[in-house]
């Protein structure tokens, strides 16, 4: 056995196989690299999905010919001048991305700093460099790979296709891109540009959202609620979707790190904690946040990539995260996000290609005999009829525009006017419609009513004056029973009642009047299905949604006016209610603008 020191190639390309996972890591580090160097504007080239041509441009602070030899050797780096390794304020530090991307590929470095007569420029083949040769270039440095993994046959098997290459390169960059809003950026294939992020200017959050605007697309831009809060020295910022704007993966959902994008299971963790109230598992809202840590309060040091952290105090940072999460969404209130009427929009258009058919049906019922047209009349009065008495309040029928336009500041879901198939409410507000799915509606509003009232002082009960037995299978009642605590702390007081029934003395206030054996019945089916272990405190959200189901206000239910518009002022009221426990929207707006689009008069 012989144990000898490895080359240095060797060990670069060692190092090389961590640094240097696929092309996109290579454009990472050469970004980071420009972006420490305090470029102002940053042009990447990618062609073959990187693997025959990168070129990262910059007009940042250059390289010294004496410089240029030193920073492709293993472990030389300007960025750590006291040795301090909890004290990092650049994106580099380790010193190892130069020399392995060339020990694996071709590269060039083409150098010029400020008040030197000409450009420099070092090229390396495998790990071999040359020494430096005056070249022509501006101020800044232009380094170029070329034929990426020639020197490791065994990575190139593993590249997936130019095209699944060329995204990964260009998420890559976006998420620089993102947390560095005063850069200019511009991605292409050297004929033509794909990307293009000019400087974005002003205060750094209005930077950074029109920054977010250019990358994660506008609809994200006017759905996202700014983030701004401190605990001790940590500094939260950002914007985060509202969470009706969702998506299936998680993709669209970005972190940083004093600048430094991060791919964090605990930050991932934590952010999906603050929204499992109002989202379902299996979606993901869209967001941007960025946290700013003392460096000595992290760990960048964890791996080669240099995408994960570690936190000195990662309660602190959860803590920090969830309350300002969740105190946002509150404040958001009940608003839906614009993709929801957008949805609606684009679901009512009619077919522009056959707008024919309409004229058709509509003589075509004319002329059928017997046509409804009488009894149309006397169906619409009818439908009124029922809504008449509403003492003093706004009435659903006389209601007029100026009234509306009066309590429009108040009331921003509108006036009841109408409500259809028993189950929607249409209201009318200063400038549109809003339709609202009351049985969603209601189900958020006792979800929330409830939470509130277990925070609180206990959720309201409400005696039945005849007790009502019910019968069901023995195992069911048994399940029932044996909740029967839990149960009354939600307002449902039961007890066993001989084998296989149950008797129910008290139900929730706020439910209403209600149809108990039902609920009792999907009661017993939820708890066969769940978790045993959970409280049903912990699934506060589905028991409450069981309940709603059976409580006053459900689907197929009529409304009075009184009732809808009461509705309407309590959804106004409550935090979180653009959305069902579910993530589905609630409510749907539409302003007048958008309708006359549909009919086409703008
Ligand atoms: P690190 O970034 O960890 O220091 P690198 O291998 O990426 O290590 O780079 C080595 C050194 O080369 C850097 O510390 C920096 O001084 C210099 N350097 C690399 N790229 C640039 C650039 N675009 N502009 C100016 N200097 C650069
Ligand atoms: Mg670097």
């Amino acid at each position: 056995m012989t144990i000898r020191l490895l080359p240095s190639t060797t060990v670069n390309r060692i190092a090389a196989g961590e640094v240097v996972e696929r092309p996109a890591s290579a454009i990472k580090e050469l970004v980071e690299n420009s972006i420490d160097a305090s470029a102002k504007r940053i042009d990447v080239i990618i062609r073959d999905g990187g693997r025959t041509f990168m070129s990262v441009t910059d007009d940042g602070c250059g390289m010294s010919p004496e410089e240029l030899t030193l920073a492709v050797e293993r472990h030389a780096t300007s960025k750590l001048p006291g040795d301090d390794l909890e004290n990092i304020h650049t994106l580099g530090f380790r010193g190892e991305a130069l020399p392995s991307i060339s020990s694996v590929s071709r590269m060039s470095i083409t150098s010029r700093i400020e008040g030197a007569d000409s450009a420099w420029m070092v090229a390396i083949e495998g790990g071999k460099k040359s020494e430096p040769a005056p070249a022509a270039f501006g101020l800044g440095t232009i380094i170029e790979v070329r034929e990426l993994f020639y020197a490791t046959p065994a990575r190139l098997k593993f590249l997936k296709t130019p095209k699944t290459e060329n995204s990964h390169a260009l998420d890559a960059i976006k998420r620089l891109a993102m947390a560095h809003p005063s850069i200019a950026f511009t991605v292409g294939d050297g004929s033509r540009t794909t990307l293009k992020l000019p400087r974005s200017q002003g205060d750094m959050l209005s930077a950074r959202l029109d920054r977010l605007d250019a990358i994660m697309g506008n609809e994200f831009a006017t759905n996202a609620l700014a983030i701004n809060a401190e605990r001790e020295d940590l500094h939260l910022s950002g914007h985060i979707g509202l969470p009706t704007l969702n998506r299936g993966n998680a993709a669209l959902q970005f972190l940083f790190v004093n600048g430094r994008p991060v791919k964090d299971k605990l930050l991932f963790g934590t952010v999906r904690g603050a929204y499992r109230d109002f989202i379902s598992h299996d979606r993901h809202p869209l967001l941007a946040l960025f946290l700013d840590i003392p460096a000595e309060s992290l760990d960048v040091n964890v791996h080669p990539a240099k995408t994960e952290v570690r936190f000195r105090d990662a309660g602190l940072v959860r803590g920090l995260i969830v309350s300002a999460l969740r105190h946002a969404l509150a404040e958001a209130g009940h608003r839906a996000s614009t993709s929801v009427s957008n949805q609606a929009l684009g679901a009512m258009r009619p077919e522009t290609s056959s707008p024919k058919s309409y004229q058709g049906n509509y003589s075509a019922n004319q002329n059928r005999p017997g046509a409804p047209s009488a009894g149309l009349r006397e169906a619409a009065h009818e439908f009124q009829t029922p809504l008449n008495n509403l003492d003093g309040s706004l009435s659903v029928k006389e209601v007029t525009a100026e009234q509306i336009k009066e309590v429009a500041d108040d009331w921003p879901l509108g006036v009841a006017r109408a409500q259809l198939h028993e189950t929607y409410i249409v209201a009318q507000t200063d400038n549109g419609i809003v339709i609202v799915d009351q049985h969603a509606a209601h189900e958020r509003l006792v979800y929330e009513d409830m939470k509130k009232a277990l925070a609180e002082d206990g959720i309201k009960r409400q005696g039945l004056l005849i007790p009502e037995v019910i019968e069901m299978d023995e195992g069911a009642a048994d399940r029932i029973a044996a909740r029967k605590d839990e149960f009354s702390e939600l307002g449902l007081v039961v007890e066993a009642f001989g084998p296989g029934a149950i008797v129910v003395r008290e139900t929730p206030a706020m439910l209403g009047e209600i149809n108990i054996h039902g609920l009792i019945n999907d009661l017993a089916d939820d708890l066969a299905e769940n978790d045993e272990a959970l409280s049903l405190k912990e699934r506060l959200a589905d028991v409450s949604a069981t309940m709603a189901c059976h409580g006053s206000v459900r689907a197929g239910r009529h409304l009075n006016g009184d009732e809808m518009n009461a509705l309407l002022r309590q959804m106004e009221v409550t935090p979180h209610s653009g959305q069902c426990n579910h993530g589905r929207p609630t409510y749907v707006e539409l302003k007048l603008a958008d309708i006359e689009k549909l009919f086409g008069r703008r």
